[in-house]
């Protein structure tokens, strides 16, 4: 049982090199890696190609979840630093700058570059991306990452207007043009694959990057800057900004001059973006936020599929996703064989070493106060009535490790069934019929993503449709492709990433209508 994750990845990494069309999976998994790789990241701020301390000289720790240890000191951005990134990438934007004269071919071949210097550094991106993280899970994202900057490569000259017959002698045409300076603030639980999801299409489509990443996992989206500058980026197209939420995440999304905010993480900053977008200058918004997303199981269901699928779709990345599949809603006439063997699977769950090939699940983030919070959502399950099935404490007595746990008789009404936990923990929920599920599935402020596993065409479309999230998969879970968008209704934000949907994000449509004289005259 200990390698299920192991199999799980190695199924998935083929699909990924095959659209990297390179390595082979075996030669990924025999790279030699070393933890102590880490130590050349360098640690300060990336601003319009070069590596400068924070204005204010100060800097914060990156701490090794599995250990509590101080790994390294990073350089802190603070507004001072958005003022002057801001100032380097609206230098880069201007009209006439190398950036803006550059043919879309060649930004495409600069993203093709970006993506094969990534591919060359696989083990010690992988490595640096590791720190709270398996090893095995970033191998995986440092493909996906290769991956989507491939994808948006193709898409630099391909991203075109079009010709409208409107009336009258007139020849109208629309320009997708680049919005122009664009904030991105990205959150810790993916750091490699949030920074290419926001980097690809922005820098296909011409824009310029002033990017904040997590203040808990600053080490590869500094590594990636490095990459940058070496493959031909002109200066102050892409600048990378360490820091804290409250100073410069928000300095970034009240800027007056930063033109479009993309956002990642929680509901709650959502909110504070959004409003900040609305009391400073109006800047574009998109946003990927939270999730409390239903995972169905009917009784028709691949019993054994169904229980490892559900197993991944929460614990993956040690319950730290957004569209965990963290409401299991199981059909009562299965529900205490699919409990049973989801126990049976959660007890086996191999907790360790985030650097050994056989872990299935390391620390939780480097944060005593997100630790602390998915302790209380356990406690708050047992006093509120649910039946704690396994796990439900602390898993070693150093770093930040938690039991793989699960919850069984869960009502639709406990916190646990309501807010997002983001940790290693399962609520397991019965119903009855096809209709209920659909409504009790829906009864949530989110809308992110979803999951039904059933042999019956007819139910899963019926499901699909009537479930109101962003993507709903089918016997699968978390089936990411880089072609397809993703991103939530309700409460789990706007906007669409991935995808050719993705590139809407990033360009302002602008019409050109000229008239066309009748006669020669
Ligand atoms: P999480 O709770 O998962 O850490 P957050 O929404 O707090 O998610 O963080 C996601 C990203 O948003 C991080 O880069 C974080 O520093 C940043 N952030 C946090 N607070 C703010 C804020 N007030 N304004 C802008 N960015 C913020």
């Amino acid at each position: 049982m200990g390698c299920n994750w192991t199999i799980q990845c190695l199924y998935w990494l083929p699909i990924y090199f095959h659209s990297v069309g390179s390595k082979s999976c075996d030669n990924i998994c025999n790279l030699n890696i070393e933890p102590n790789q880490i130590s050349s990241v360098s640690l300060q701020l990336f601003i319009n190609n070069e590596w400068q301390d924070a204005v204010s000289k100060r800097s914060f720790p990156t701490i090794n979840p599995a250990t509590g240890e101080v790994i390294c000191q990073v350089a802190e951005a603070d507004k001072a630093d958005v003022d002057k990134a801001v100032k380097a990438a609206r230098e880069a934007f201007r009209f006439g700058s190398p950036w803006r004269r550059m043919d879309a071919s060649d930004r495409g071949l600069l993203l093709s570059r970006l993506a094969d210097a990534i591919e060359r550094d696989t083990a010690y991106l992988a490595v640096s991306d590791a720190v709270p993280f398996l090893i095995l899970e970033c191998l995986l994202s440092v493909c996906v990452c290769m991956c989507v900057h491939r994808y948006y490569a193709g898409w630099a000259d391909k991203w075109e207007g079009k010709t409208i017959p409107i009336d009258g002698d007139f020849f109208c045409y629309t320009r997708h043009e680049p919005i122009g300076v664009c904030g991105q603030i990205i959150p810790w639980n993916f750091p490699l694959l949030m920074q290419a999801w926001k980097l690809g299409p922005a820098l296909a489509t011409g824009n310029t990057v002033v990017m904040k990443v997590a203040e808990q996992t600053p080490l590869t989206a500094l590594y990636v800057a490095s990459l940058i500058k070496e493959v031909g980026f002109p200066p102050g197209v892409v600048n990378i900004l360490p820091g804290m939420g409250p100073s410069a995440g928000s300095a970034i999304a009240s800027h007056m001059d930063v033109d479009k905010v993309a956002f990642t993480g929680s509901t709650e900053v959502g909110h504070l973006i959004q409003q900040a977008s609305g009391s400073s200058n109006l800047k574009k918004v998109t946003l990927e936020l939270g999730g409390k997303s239903p995972n169905i199981i009917m009784s028709d269901a691949n019993m054994a599929e169904a229980v490892e699928q559900s197993h991944f779709a929460l614990f993956f990345n040690q319950g730290q996703c957004c569209c965990a599949g963290s409401r299991t809603y199981v059909q009562d006439t299965i529900y205490d064989e699919f409990m049973e063997r989801s126990v049976e699977r959660a007890k086996s769950r191999v907790v360790g070493d985030p650097f050994n090939m056989k872990t299935e699940q390391g620390p939780q983030v480097t944060n005593t106060e997100q630790f602390k919070k998915i302790l209380g959502y356990i406690s708050s399950g047992k006093r509120e009535g649910a039946k704690l099935m396994c796990g439900g404490g602390v898993a070693a007595d150093r770093g930040y490790f938690i039991q793989p746990t699960i919850f069984g008789d869960v009502q639709d009404g406990m916190t646990i069934a309501r807010e997002e936990i983001f940790g290693p923990v399962m609520q397991i929920l019965k119903f009855k019929t096809l209709e209920e599920v659909v409504e009790r599935a829906n009864d949530t402020k989110y809308g992110l993503a979803a999951a039904v596993f059933t042999k019956d065409i007819d139910k899963a479309h019926y499901i699909s449709s009537g479930l109101r999230a962003g993507t709903v998969w089918i016997n699968c879970y978390d089936v990411f492709g880089v072609q397809a968008p993703f991103g939530g209704y309700k409460y789990s934000g706007n906007g669409r990433e991935l995808g050719e949907y993705g590139l809407d994000n990033y360009t302002e449509v602008k019409t050109v209508t000229i008239k066309v004289p009748q006669k020669n005259s």
